[in-house]
């Protein structure tokens, strides 16, 4: 064991802070083996040659940092399950925050019907769908791939949702929808330009089109879901959004622009301005 670990660090030492190393070995130890944390330290050679194989095909994917969500195809969000892979992006923890915000306004409204576009693995619409039983959720996404996982996702986690293949800018999106009490969308926000600051382990790994817009129009995706959501919105309904936290003052303006109002921006954990929502006057 001491051997098996000391080749580990030799690996991922200087590609891992020492904290973040600690909880991968421990998870691997303890997914792969079986072996708890405090057992590490004590045994010698308690690894098979099956285990010790796993454990070096895991070991050379973090090496290329690989996110260890894909490696073990599996993630948490909202407390719930979800498999992932590299057709959908991984779910975030500001992504949970959204979804905490839309439970707690709609936690007594008696069964809202709501739409999530560009759902990616589902994480949102899925989790909606469990935390607010009584409701009656749709998602769209352009990949079928995505809706794939999505799908088993549903599955996995004993909701039904209603999912639909469409690319929300093409005007067949319009005869895809139905008139919703809430409309929610992480749409692709991080500019071109941004990727410059990226980790490795998203700009490799995570698909581009679930990520990226052009640097000439960061707005792309949220202009054409608020025009769908002034037609698919009931008069009182909500339109909420994950966004980039560089364009909340454009963000106001779009929606105050388009009827919407009151238009609220709240910020996530870290204090950035990431989450948007606005009601579609009466
Ligand atoms: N809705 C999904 C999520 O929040 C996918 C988002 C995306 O692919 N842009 O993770």
């Amino acid at each position: 064991m001491k051997k098996a670990l000391a080749k580990i660090h030799q690996q991922l030492d200087a590609l891992y802070p020492p904290g973040e190393l600690r909880e991968l070995i421990r998870w691997m130890m303890e997914e792969v083996a079986g072996i708890p944390p405090y057992r590490l330290l004590l045994v010698d050679d308690v690894l098979t040659d099956k285990q010790r194989l796993q454990i070096e095909v895991i070991v050379d994917r973090l090496a290329k940092k690989e996110p260890i969500q894909y490696i073990w195809g599996e993630t948490t969000f909202c407390g719930l399950p979800f498999h992932v892979s590299r057709d959908v992006l991984i779910p975030r923890p500001e992504t949970e925050q959204l979804v905490r915000l839309i439970v707690n306004d709609f936690s007594s409204c008696p069964s809202p019907r709501i739409l999530d576009i560009g759902t990616g693995s589902g994480c949102i619409a899925i989790s909606l769908a469990s935390l607010l039983p009584a409701s009656r959720v749709t998602a769209l996404d352009i990949s079928s791939s995505a809706l794939r996982v999505a799908a088993d996702n549903a599955t996995l986690n004993h909701v039904s949702v209603s999912w639909t293949c469409v690319d929300i800018l093409s005007s067949e999106a319009e005869s895809c929808l139905e008139q919703y009490d809430c409309i929610v969308s992480n749409p692709p926000y991080i500019m071109e330009h941004e990727q410059l600051e990226m980790d490795a382990s998203v700009l490799d790994y995570e698909p581009h089109k679930a990520l990226f817009v052009p640097d000439t129009d960061p707005l792309l995706f949220y202009r054409r879901i608020v025009q769908l959501a002034k037609s698919h919105l009931m008069a009182g309904g909500w339109l909420y959004f994950e966004i980039n936290e560089q364009c909340g003052d454009a963000m106001l303006e779009l929606l105050n622009s388009a009827g919407f109002s009151p238009t609220t921006i709240i910020k996530d954990y870290f204090g950035k301005d990431r989450m948007l929502k606005a009601q579609l006057v009466l």
